[in-house]
């Protein structure tokens, strides 16, 4: 999701065309007021023009029933809508609600019904906490609170069925912000629908907590083979780079193998074996070039993505772990003779010496992606 002002064109054009070129392949903007409503046709027309085409969702709070009716290119130009039940008016819910259903139904959009612990529907979680209070064994105030972010998206989704949205235009998410919660809740919904599921950790936070966090809770639903498109909210550090949330959701799906996006680099911590830091660089260097070939690699050698290369530190692991790789490198760590063996599809292809090693691991790496993802050969009429 983007963080620019929505009705900044250039800002905003920016920002999706880079989250696109990292990979997203569904990128969602805030459309909270009208100067933003008036500036999506003109954003998805210039991201057309740079031929960027990943789908823009509009995400809408508040006022979506006031700015989808009153722009409808705008309506017509976002791929989705994302609704939160919580937010489309406590008294007037369902006549808000409807009309940005009607919106949605004239335009042939699909939904996603984002429920969001943060802004649950208060007269919803009153209510169940009412029947609870009436039970013989009252659940406990967390379990109530599961249970109204999945009653709040089931009744949404039931409603907009009863205004006329297909079932297959409907999407649920029920995002939280802790782990456990998270992980209970996605639980309990998955088994009541067939309805595709969007997977978040909501605020997950900065760094290695939002990291990890996201990805522990995303791995657990994930292997239960919960969830059908993913976010990674992460807190960008000021001035950071947005597109480290794509980066991250690709390598939550490549470590769970369920999508390949980027040649993996294994590289061992290192230890009191390897005393310089040039094994550490080189490892740095070869993880940049792979991921900067990759645009390039991806249409020219079909398949490269799924490529694993070793970076190794020394003699105890190195050549094992090489030869597991598709192509590896073990470097001679302290004390031992300075020769770096190259280990090609788990063989002794060469062994490096001097100061032009990762030149050389560089080239006979090409020489490899070349040989091995070649691009079929496409007849011509
Ligand atoms: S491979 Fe060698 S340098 Fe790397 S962690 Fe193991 S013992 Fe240490």
């Amino acid at each position: 999701m983007t963080n620019t002002d929505t009705a900044d064109v250039d800002a905003t054009v920016t920002q999706v065309a880079a989250l696109a070129r990292a990979g997203s392949e569904l990128v969602r903007v805030t459309v909270n007021n009208e100067p933003a409503a008036r500036a999506v046709p003109e954003i998805v027309a210039r991201l057309a023009d740079q031929e960027v085409t990943v789908p823009i969702i509009g995400d809408f709070h508040y006022n979506g029933h006031i700015l989808l009716p009153k722009y409808a290119e705008t309506a017509a130009a976002l791929a989705k809508y994302r609704i939160n039940p919580g937010n489309v008016g406590a008294r007037r819910r369902d006549e808000h609600f409807k009309t940005i259903l009607e919106v949605a139904l004239a335009h042939d959009k699909p939904v996603r019904i984002g429920v969001n612990w943060g802004s649950l529907d208060q007269n919803l979680l009153t209510e169940l906490m009412d029947q609870n209070a009436k039970r013989d064994e009252p659940l406990d105030a967390r379990e109530v609170t599961l249970n109204a972010m999945v009653e709040s998206a089931m009744r949404s989704a039931a409603f907009a069925e009863e205004t006329g949205l297909a079932h297959d235009r409907i999407i649920l998410s029920v995002k939280m912000s802790q782990v456990q919660d998270l992980v209970d809740v996605y639980r309990k919904l998955a088994p009541l629908s067939d309805y595709p599921l969007h997977l978040g950790l909501t605020e997950a936070g900065m760094g290695a907590k939002g990291i990890v966090a996201s990805a522990a809770g995303l791995a657990l639903l994930l292997q239960e083979g919960i969830g059908d498109t993913i976010r990674v909210s992460l807190t960008p550090a000021p001035g950071g780079d947005r597109t480290e949330e794509v980066r991250v959701a690709q390598q939550i799906l490549q470590a769970m193998e369920l999508r390949s996006f980027l040649p993996q680099v294994t590289a061992c911590p290192g230890c009191g074996r390897t005393t310089s830091t040039f094994f550490q660089e080189m490892a740095d260097q070869i993880q940049t070039y792979l991921r900067d070939q990759m645009p390039a690699w991806k249409t020219r050698h079909p398949g490269v993505e799924e490529m694993r290369v070793a970076v190794m530190g020394c003699v105890v692991n190195g050549p094992g772990e090489s030869k597991h790789a598709n192509i590896g490198i073990s470097l001679p760590g302290t004390s031992e003779e300075p020769k770096a063996p190259v280990y090609v599809d788990g063989k002794l292809q060469v062994t490096l010496k001097g100061d032009r090693i990762v030149a050389e691991f560089l080239q006979i790496l090409n020489e490899y992606v070349a040989r091995t993802y070649a691009a079929p050969i496409q007849a011509e009429a």
